[in-house]
């Protein structure tokens, strides 16, 4: 019989207010969308338990800054020990675009690897969420060539569309970053 390995992972959630960061997760671990949700000011935590395979447990911690977008920056504190993050910005306003390059620098100078896992930035999957407004005729299509090569430019390790609201390729990103985070270790 094979052991059951259970491993938990502090998942960060960044980018600028309004993004739709609390909706993500909340679809990603409740499976529930509301427009006018109250966010509360601190920091919120969110428990998804997956199991990965059958010997893999995986509890993923995902912590939502609620209301502190507004510095531009969060605390070494906040960032002590994840192991994983999502950059999530919104497709209807550019200038929260602008804030992805600002938050990916904040994680990587505030957080790295563990030594034993040879240090080094953690994983970081950028979100362009609110993509059901593109499909209603706001904001701009999503350049997947661009978006490719911002990617790499900024040590992402890649993107998606999302919708919290019609829970759109969110499992598929998350997917995506505990994959890479399972590699590290
Ligand atoms: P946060 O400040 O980043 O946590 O953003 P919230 O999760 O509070 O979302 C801000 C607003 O955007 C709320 O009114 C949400 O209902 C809305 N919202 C979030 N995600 C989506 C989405 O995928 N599609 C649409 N249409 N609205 C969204
Ligand atoms: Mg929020």
């Amino acid at each position: 019989m094979s052991e059951v390995r259970e491993y938990l992972y502090k998942i960060l959630v960044v980018g600028d207010l309004g993004t739709g960061k609390t909706s993500i997760i909340r679809r990603y671990v409740h499976n529930i969308f509301s427009s006018n949700y109250k966010s509360t000011i601190g920091v919120d935590f969110a428990l998804k338990v997956i199991q990965w395979s059958p010997e893999i447990i995986v509890r993923l911690q995902l912590w939502d800054i609620a209301g502190q977008e507004r510095f531009g920056n969060m605390t070494r504190v906040y960032y002590k020990e994840a192991l994983g993050a999502f950059v999530v910005y919104d497709v209807t306003r550019p200038q929260t675009f602008e804030g992805v390059t600002k938050w990916k620098h904040d994680i990587d100078s505030k957080v790295t690897l563990p030594e034993a896992w040879g240090g080094g930035n953690i994983p970081v999957v950028l979100l362009a969420n609110k993509s059901d407004l593109i499909h209603e005729g706001h904001g701009q299509q999503v350049n997947a060539e661009d978006m490719d090569r911002f990617c790499a430019e900024q040590g992402f390790l890649n993107w998606f569309e999302t919708s919290a609201k019609e829970d759109t390729n969110i499992d598929e990103a998350a997917r995506h970053l505990m994959t890479a985070v399972l590699k590290i270790e």
